[in-house]
């Protein structure tokens, strides 16, 4: 399973063990002398773990895991966590999944991190590997698309299915749109971003929020069949559509709801009225796409700058809980000491402007070293 060489393996080390630092910044905010140990081993990583590709020693680590325990109320997760990044350096790859498979049993599953983890270990499949990928296929001749996928039809619970990408769902490559058959995509509503996928408030955000105007129309993403329409506790009043693609997309806190379960609409047909329904502060769609009840980040699909799709055929890369999505064709850049957007953009031929849509991040971004960006390939645009 893990491809990469020994620097590969410690910048995916440096991304386990940098997310979990800032866990723990956040975690001992309130303890000066635990985030100034933090901190410290924030740039002791930086510093060791990053130039020139060595990693940090045992013999390091071992000393800083020893000054911890001389502490008198030694970090008991610090202290966990640096053994747990001690034994995760002599994982095989098999491993490394079966670590992300253990965030899973988390009170709170950080998506952001484990996608992170995912396209890092999914190592972006060579062109041949993706095109040993299984596609799927448009099924819009089908009553309920995809029922051969994702089994009974449920019209009464939105999120029935099993977030475990079966061994045939490892590398899946999604047509979203049907050029022949006219089939397109329309963005569901066009507002102002206010929230992107991720980690938000210390929670796992499914989706992306888009601010509207309560009765502002809300169109569907991609032709389908709807599958619910109903009141969904947090999601207030929800729509969900299966698509012929495959993917599922989910429409939050509506004001009101336009189709019923079983409805057949088209890419832009209104499927009902944005609101502030369910758990929302202030109105706005929350937006989310899904494959088997898998939450996928939309910006890998979807350029949010301008609403337009970002490729015609989506990968899907299965981990044991996850999927890695990128567009087909995209490459990955794994970001170096030095590296500015700007001389990225060049190397690869694209623009930072696309650079940033790709990768939902802003031109101020600050990039971490061992950061993967995804490179779009311009042929496949
Ligand atoms: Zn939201």
């Amino acid at each position: 399973m893990w491809k990469g060489g020994p620097n590969s393996f410690f910048r995916l080390l440096f991304l386990v063990a940098g997310s979990l630092f800032q866990c723990l910044v956040r975690a001992h905010s309130t303890d000066s002398l635990r985030t100034d140990t933090v901190s410290a081993l924030v740039m002791y990583g930086d510093n060791t773990l990053l130039e020139g590709g060595e990693a940090l020693s045992d013999e390091r680590l071992d000393a800083v895991l020893d000054s911890l325990c001389t502490m008198d109320d030694p970090p008991a997760d610090l202290l966990r966590d640096l053994l747990l990044f001690r034994r995760i350096r002599a994982m095989e790859g098999s491993e490394i999944i079966s670590l992300i498979d253990s965030l899973f049993e988390l009170d709170t599953v950080p998506y952001a991190l484990v996608n992170e983890i995912n396209l890092y270990a999914a190592q972006m499949p060579t062109h041949g590997d993706v095109s040993g990928g299984r596609h799927l296929a448009w099924e819009q001749a089908s009553l309920h698309p995809f029922d051969g996928e994702y089994g009974p039809w449920v019209t009464t619970n939105p999120v029935c299915y099993a977030r475990t990408p079966a061994p045939e769902d490892s590398l899946l490559l999604v047509q979203l749109v049907d050029g022949p058959s006219n089939c397109g995509f329309t963005m569901p509503i066009e507002g102002v971003l206010t929230s992107r996928f991720g980690w938000r408030d210390g929670r796992p955000h499914n989706g992306i929020d888009i601010d509207l105007e309560v009765w502002d129309p809300v169109r569907s993403a991609f032709p389908g069949v709807v599958r619910f329409s109903g009141f969904y506790g947090n999601y207030g009043r929800l729509v969900v559509v299966r698509h012929y693609n495959g993917l599922e997309t989910f429409y939050a806190h509506l004001h009101r709801l336009k189709v019923s379960a079983g409805d057949v609409v088209d890419a832009g047909d209104v499927i009902g009225l944005g609101g502030s329904s369910g758990r929302s502060t202030g109105s706005h769609l929350h937006f989310e796409v899904r494959y088997k009840g898998t939450p996928i980040d939309p910006s890998r699909l979807i350029d949010l700058s301008n609403g337009e799709l970002l490729c015609e055929v989506l990968v899907l890369k299965g981990t044991r809980y996850s999927y890695a999505a990128y567009p087909k064709g995209t490459r990955f850049h794994t970001v170096r000491k030095g590296d500015h957007l700007y001389a990225i953009a060049e190397s690869y031929g694209t623009t930072v402007k696309d650079l940033c849509a790709l990768n939902g991040i802003s031109r101020r971004s600050i990039l971490r070293v061992g950061q993967q960006l995804l490179i779009a390939d311009a042929a496949s645009r």
